[in-house]
Formats: structure tokens, C-alpha cells, sequence
């Protein structure tokens, strides 16, 4: 097998945790790991190299890093990294540039993968309903799920090189699809609360995003709150057709519990329920289920927290 390539993940500049895991998972692969980190400055390159298991860093540093644009990233990211095979983060950018990077170097991509052992790389397929097998036989580009990979420790030193791709690359779009990513972002949280039609009236979900604040934790959504009101951006949106998530807790608030919602939250660890139907197919997958409207049982869930995080 060849070189790995750890494509980081940031926000607002800093590295973001998912990269530890990124790495862990990288290391699985048996040779050793190189982080590119794209950024407009090198500080987050910096952090990287105090990741364990981590022979070299490279800051890929430019402009267009600024705000998200898929082709000017992967254009500068593609003339910064190694050949190997590249390990980003299953993210809604993450599998984006696996996507892109795999396009512009003729190799193949692998997304959602879940399972590394050796050059044995495990995806789900069918929704979640099954899972495959691939063997690597060369270079590739793999998306790995947030969760999946315990986190590599402190204590590196890997040297760290700066690659500047100002002068090269086009800065090309700088607004921020602001709403949806100043929050957490649901693929990678542990904790998630999702609400769904039975929130009744988007303003509602203000009372997942107070509860969110108190648990660190995402919001989610159905994709009937999705489709129904403009206010729920389809960035929140779990499930078959929306993101696949994987987190400790998952709070599902008048949610029916549809397969297609199922298909995107049934591997997480806990699941609880709230729901004023007692026959919604939603307590079939519930560790904890609350027979409840959701403006009943919301303030004295807060409340609870709130007591017991002090
Ligand atoms: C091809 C395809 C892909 C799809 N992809 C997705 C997907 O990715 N994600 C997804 O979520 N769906 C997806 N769907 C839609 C899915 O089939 C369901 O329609 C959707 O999940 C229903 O959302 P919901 O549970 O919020 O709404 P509903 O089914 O309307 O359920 C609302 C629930 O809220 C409860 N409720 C009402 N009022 C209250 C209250 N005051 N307090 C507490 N509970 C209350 C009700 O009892 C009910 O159970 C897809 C469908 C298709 C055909």
C-alpha cells in the first residue's frame, strides 16, 4: 500500500477533532500518514503535528480557503498532497473533495466507509441494510464516517511544511452558507436533537436549539420539516436522502420514524423518542421512549439537564 494522505478538517481556521480520528483511521491502513491541512494561515497545520502517528504535515495554505468552494479547494489540495491514498472526513465538504480529488487523479472513491482492517475497506450500502467489502489495489480516495475511529492521542512532532497556493489558485466564492454551519454540523456531533413535523412551526425549533445549547449538542431534522418550511435548511436533514449520522444520543422530537428517517440514525448508540402517538414506528428503535407532547416533556427535560449538568 502507499503513502496515506490525511485531508483535515477545519473550521474558522482551527483544525477540527474529526482529523485525530481521520488519523487513527489512516494508520489502519499500515504506512505511514501524511496530514495536508488547507488554510489561509499555517496555525491549524501547527496543531496538526502534535497528533500522534503523524510522520509529516503540510499546510496547504491560500486564499480560497477562506470560505468553502469545491473547485478552487480541490484544485489547490490536489497540487499539495502526495499520491496515496487520501482520507477525508465523511463530511458534506469531506465527501465532496474525496469526489473531486478521486475525479482529477483518475482514482477510484470509496465514501462512508466505516471498517479499515489492512487494504480491507467497509462501506454500508442499501441505506445501512448491508455491508460491503472492498479491497484496495491502488491509489483511492475514501470518505470515513465521524465516531467510527476512536480519536489519535497527543505527544507527535511531526515536521511541518508550508505549501503556498495563493498566488495560484482563484479565490472564487467567499459567502458562507451561514445558518446551518455556525451550528454544530449533524454528521459529526455525538449529540443530536432532531425535530420533525410535529414541531408544528419552525419557530419551535427554538426550544431544540436552547436544549442543543445545554447538551452541546446539533439540531436536526425530518426531511417533512425540511420540505415544509423554508426555515429548516436541508443541511439539517437526516436520513435516506439527507445525512447518515452515527452520534451516542440521539433525541428525535415529533418524529414519526419513517425507514427513510430510520436509514440515517438507527446506528446510534441511545435513542430517545419523544412522541404524543404511542404507535409511532419510532419507539420500535427507541431506547428510551417519552409518550408525550413535546411541549410537555421539552421543558422538563431542560429543566432535568440543566440540574444535573449544574
Ligand atoms: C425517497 C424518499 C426519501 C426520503 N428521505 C427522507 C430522509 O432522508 N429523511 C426523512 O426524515 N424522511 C425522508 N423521507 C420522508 C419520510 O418517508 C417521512 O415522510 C418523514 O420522515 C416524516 O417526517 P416526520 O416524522 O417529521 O413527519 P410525520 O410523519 O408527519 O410525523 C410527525 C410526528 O409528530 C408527532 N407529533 C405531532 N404533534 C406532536 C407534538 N405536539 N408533540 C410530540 N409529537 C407530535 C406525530 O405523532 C407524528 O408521529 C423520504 C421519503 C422518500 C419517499
Amino acid at each position: 500500500m502507499s503513502e496515506t494522505i490525511v485531508i483535515a478538517e477545519t473550521r474558522d481556521g482551527e483544525l477540527h477533532p474529526v482529523t485525530a480520528e481521520l488519523v487513527s483511521a489512516a494508520n489502519n491502513l499500515g504506512d505511514s500518514t501524511t496530514i495536508v491541512v488547507p488554510s489561509t494561515n499555517d496555525a491549524a497545520a501547527n496543531s496538526a503535528s502534535s497528533i500522534a502517528g503523524v510522520s509529516k504535515v503540510i499546510a496547504c495554505v491560500g486564499d480560497c480557503f477562506a470560505a468553502y468552494d469545491a473547485a478552487s479547494w480541490a484544485e489547490a489540495i490536489d497540487s499539495c498532497a502526495p499520491s496515496g491514498v487520501i482520507v477525508c472526513a465523511a463530511s458534506q465538504n469531506g465527501k465532496d473533495l474525496a469526489s473531486r480529488l478521486a475525479a482529477r487523479r483518475s482514482i477510484s472513491v470509496v465514501q462512508d466507509v466505516v471498517g479499515i482492517d489492512g487494504g480491507t475497506l467497509t462501506q454500508p450500502i442499501y441505506s445501512g441494510k448491508a455491508m460491503q467489502n472492498l479491497s484496495l489495489n491502488g491509489d483511492a480516495a475514501i470518505s470515513v464516517r465521524a465516531n467510527t475511529f476512536a480519536a489519535a492521542g497527543d505527544g507527535g512532532s511531526a515536521e511541518v511544511s508550508v505549501m503556498n497556493q495563493s498566488a495560484d489558485v482563484a479565490t472564487a466564492v467567499r459567502e458562507m452558507i451561514a445558518k446551518a454551519s455556525e451550528r454544530l454540523d449533524v454528521a459529526e456531533a455525538d449529540i443530536i436533537i432532531s425535530g420533525g413535523r410535529g414541531m408544528q412551526d419552525p419557530a419551535n425549533f427554538a426550544n431544540l436549539e436552547r436544549l442543543a445549547d445545554t447538551l452541546g449538542a446539533a439540531v436536526g431534522a425530518s426531511r417533512a420539516a425540511v420540505d415544509t418550511w423554508e426555515e429548516i435548511p436541508h443541511s439539517m436533514q437526516v436520513g435516506q436522502t439527507g445525512k447518515t449520522v452515527n452520534p451516542s444520543l440521539y433525541i428525535a422530537v415529533g418524529i414519526s420514524g419513517a425507514i427513510q428517517h430510520l436509514a440515517g440514525m438507527r446506528t446510534s448508540k441511545y435513542i430517545v423518542a419523544i412522541n404524543k402517538d404511542p404507535e409511532a414506528p419510532i419507539f420500535k428503535h427507541a431506547d428510551y421512549g417519552i409518550v408525550s407532547t413535546w411541549e410537555d416533556a421539552l421543558p422538563v427535560l431542560e429543566a432535568e439537564l440543566k440540574a444535573l449538568l449544574g
